[in-house]
């Protein structure tokens, strides 16, 4: 048998959080509704690249990172628009974005310079990058228009086909007052600058009336760019997943492996970190940090054994670490665990025991869990 370890990924789950976000928009919108990049970065979020592609089929486009993840949608039959969020890395690329028709983000000049001494089949539909204050890609502002007038002469040459405008909010998780200022200074740095618009992540999408005031003009749309939301996760950290209408796509699942009883006072695990008040039952489940469990989960983070809620004792192992099994009399070898998703905690919650955020532990989950599709 195989080490009893898994994440069940949920093709519905997927696709109803995709629904949840589009009917959000729907209902905030007095205009014509935006289209989504649903973004797909880091093998969809941990939930593997073709599961995406196939639950999100009703988006109007896919977005990541990787060329090969690109090439590997478009060899999974994927027909819509691409968008890979950081552009191209090296003149050679600019072969492939034009053999599988991929969108590129343009965020620095280096890039435009490729981009107007390469040959193409077919001009390469662009975005050409802001930076508003997150100061990690894009043209500043001063340099914005004359960059945009580049990619309009390689637009014209036929290199690039249609051009866009996107940014990316450093605060929109948290701080309304500096996501305004960065979308007033898209707009005002955009402004008479034809394209379409692709300004928000998940947080922004998910706040309410905000994509709504992104400029767009004769008939250009608005391209949102939801993320983690899509997986089940919140962007937020004051607002749960469950309070947005979103399910956990991803649950990580183990059994027990063995059960004993210790007296108080006894040590648990490496370190022994964890010393027992009293007489107790530990349980040791199939799972550690390299499974993906966060290392830095101590004891206190949740978990359920059985459907119940319980707490995980002691320092995570390498393949293994120690429950609470106190409010679990009835658990034995072989007793179910789900470490965060469905029937258990949500990822938000032992990210947080463990000081980071879904993000990182949904993209951790390591290749040698196997992944089940549901
Ligand atoms: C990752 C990413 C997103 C999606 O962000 P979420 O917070 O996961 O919604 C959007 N745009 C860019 C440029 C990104 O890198």
């Amino acid at each position: 048998m195989p080490r009893p370890i898994s994440a069940t990924i949920s093709l519905s789950s997927l696709s109803h959080n995709l629904h949840t976000v589009v009917q959000q928009l729907g209902s905030a919108a007095d205009r014509s509704a935006p289209s989504i990049w649903a973004v797909i970065k880091a093998d969809a979020y941990g939930h593997g690249i073709a599961n995406a592609v196939q639950a999100f089929h009703q988006a109007q486009g896919l977005a990541m990172l990787d060329l090969d993840e690109a090439v590997r949608c478009r060899e999974l039959g994927w027909d819509k628009p691409i968008l890979l969020l950081e552009g191209f890395f090296e003149p050679r690329d600019i072969a492939v974005l034009d053999q599988y028709r991929l969108t590129t983000a343009v965020h620095c000049q280096e890039q435009l310079d490729m981009l107007l001494g390469a040959s193409v089949a077919n001009p390469i539909d662009a975005f050409i990058k802001l930076n508003t204050g997150m100061n990690r890609l894009g043209f500043s502002v001063e340099e914005y228009a004359a960059a945009y007038r580049q990619a309009q002469a390689a637009q014209e040459r036929g290199i690039l086909g249609s051009l866009g405008k996107m940014t990316h909010f450093a605060r929109a998780d948290d701080d309304p007052v500096v996501t305004r200022r960065q979308l007033d200074i898209f707009t005002q740095a955009t402004q008479g600058l034809p394209g379409h618009a692709s300004v928000c992540n998940s947080a922004a999408t998910l706040t309410s009336g905000l994509w709504a005031d992104i400029p767009v003009s004769d008939g250009r749309k608005q391209w949102l760019r939801p993320g983690i939301c899509l997986y089940g996760a919140s962007p937020f950290a004051d607002k749960t997943a469950a309070q947005l209408g979103l399910l956990p796509a991803m649950t990580l699942s183990a059994q027990l492996i063995s059960v004993r009883g210790i007296a108080g006072g006894a040590a648990v695990g490496y370190g022994h970190s964890f010393v027992s008040p009293g007489p107790m039952r530990v349980g040791i489940v199939a799972c550690g940090y390299a499974d993906g469990y966060p290392r830095h989960a101590g004891t206190g983070t949740p978990i359920s054994v059985d459907g119940v809620r319980t707490q995980v004792l002691g320092r995570v192992s390498m393949d293994m670490l120690a429950v609470d099994l106190t409010p679990v009399p009835q658990a034995r070898v072989g007793t179910p665990v789900v470490l965060w998703g469905q029937g258990g905690p949500s990822v938000d919650e032992v990210a947080q025991a463990a000081g980071t955020i879904g993000y990182e532990l949904l993209c951790a989950v390591a290749p040698r869990v196997p992944k089940i599709i549901a």
